[in-house]
């Protein structure tokens, strides 16, 4: 199984060859949705799960790389072609934040393609099919469509994305026709999956945080991914001379912006687990000697409970609103991703314990900060996840991100301990 491990991080190496223009050129990763990069990701990610030894390995109408390796009773022997053959689904995304790391993503499409190539080695058919996916945009960087990948297997891909435009002004469904894709809503609606077919779905991620590195463990069983809403922000106050107006009688839309990212900072350290980002902020047409009147600004604000949530975005909003109107300027909110928290199911989450036990290690467990498209298909069916530990004390959405290839081949062994776990269940059933 330790050639798991290296496969996992030579398949790590020929998805990150791929990587956007301005950024390739310095070296950096950046893959986000449907550009040249991401479609020669997306080729990439067909041809591993093809070598591997998948059956069937198709790209949906979103993009998704979708592998399936089908169970004993679907695939030779026809004797018990009349059982209805349950899925157990799997994957994560393959889109990266600019600048990003290898693996956010990307580990837990390829430790399940290593589960399908050992499985082939060892000419092993599991009672189900297992069904991998990798999930074409998880990021939200092109679109302010976030998780609009897995929000397509739950029924959740809003129709009006089609229509939204790129900083460029290349629309989504302009973008996906570019891809080779239909851009047809009809298509993508097509694409729901029926929870009644699936065992649940799971999913391995490289932790993003720094407590299994610090804790020296490589493994950790998620409890819950914590609840989180987006919103992109804008202030209009009033361009004017940098020179001739005094500082009392200015509208300054960028200061503005910056009190409300304090004040949100300042509002997140109240509660145990919150966190608030500003991630970007831009004064659009702005000058060195012109008094900005415009401020474009991103807020992320997270906590592991739905309810904390909510107060802290409802706190934020109020007292956002009351910085605009003491300067003078006008505080616009776009909320743009708003996702429950997502505990794991129970079962599913003993599965990755019993797993992780399997393979020597302490069964620890933490809650995910991160957003996951995981908790997307908890909307529909059961979920649970997996963790592994990243080097560099965990650091992801930058380049330094790293893990092992030890770490990779222990989570693959993991990862297959659970599918044996299933297959123990399924056959006593009986
Ligand atoms: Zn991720």
């Amino acid at each position: 199984m330790l050639s798991s491990g290296k496969s996992i991080m030579d398949w790590s190496e020929q998805l990150a060859q791929f990587s956007e223009p301005q950024w390739a050129e310095k070296n950096q990763l950046t893959c986000t949705y449907l550009t040249p990069a991401h479609i020669k990701t997306a080729a990439e990610l067909q041809a591993i799960m093809r070598e591997a030894g998948f059956d069937e390995v198709t790209t949906d109408a979103v993009g998704n790389v979708v592998g399936i390796y089908r169970s004993a009773h679907s695939s030779t022997d026809s004797q018990d072609s009349c059982v209805p053959v349950k899925t157990l689904l799997t994957g994560s995304h393959y889109d990266t934040v600019r600048n990003g790391g290898k693996y956010d993503g990307r580990l837990g499409i390829l430790i399940p393609v290593a589960c399908v190539a050992e499985l082939v080695r060892q000419k092993r058919r599991l009672p189900f099919d297992f069904e991998v996916v990798g999930f074409s945009e998880e990021e939200g960087q092109r679109f302010r469509a976030t998780f609009l990948a897995s929000g397509a297997l739950t029924g959740d891909f809003d129709p009006t994305w089609l229509a939204q435009q790129d900083a460029d002004g290349v629309t989504m469904k302009q973008a996906m026709q570019t891809a080779g894709l239909s851009g047809d809503i009809a298509d993508i609606t097509q694409l729901k999956r029926d929870p009644s077919k699936y065992l649940g779905f799971v999913e391995a991620h490289i932790e993003q945080g720094p407590i299994l590195c610090e804790g020296n463990l490589p493994l950790g069983v998620v409890t819950s991914i914590n609840a989180g809403v987006r919103a992109t922000c804008k202030i209009t106050g009033l361009a004017a001379h940098a020179g001739t107006t005094p500082m009392n009688m200015r509208q300054d839309a960028l200061l503005a912006a910056a009190e409300i990212s304090l004040m949100a900072e300042t509002r997140a350290r109240q509660d145990d687990g919150s966190v608030a980002t500003v991630g970007q902020m831009q004064v659009p047409g702005g000058s060195i000697n012109v008094i900005p009147g415009e401020c474009l600004f991103t807020l992320d604000m997270r906590a592991p409970f739905d309810h904390q949530r909510d107060a802290l975005v409802n706190d934020i909003l109020a007292q956002a609103h009351v910085i605009a109107e003491r300067r003078g300027v006008h505080f616009d909110f776009t909320e743009v991703m708003r996702a429950s928290a997502a505990p794991s199911d129970p079962q599913l989450q003993q599965r990755w314990e019993r797993a992780v036990q399997s393979v020597g290690q302490p069964i620890f467990k933490l809650n995910s900060g991160a957003g996951h498209d995981a908790m997307k298909l908890h909307t529909i069916m059961p979920q649970a996840m997996l963790f592994v530990r990243g080097g560099n004390r965990g650091i992801s959405h930058n380049p330094l991100e790293i893990i092992s290839a030890e770490d990779a081949a222990l989570a693959t062994q993991a990862f297959m301990a659970l599918l044996d776990g299933f297959q123990t269940d399924l056959a006593s059933t009986k």
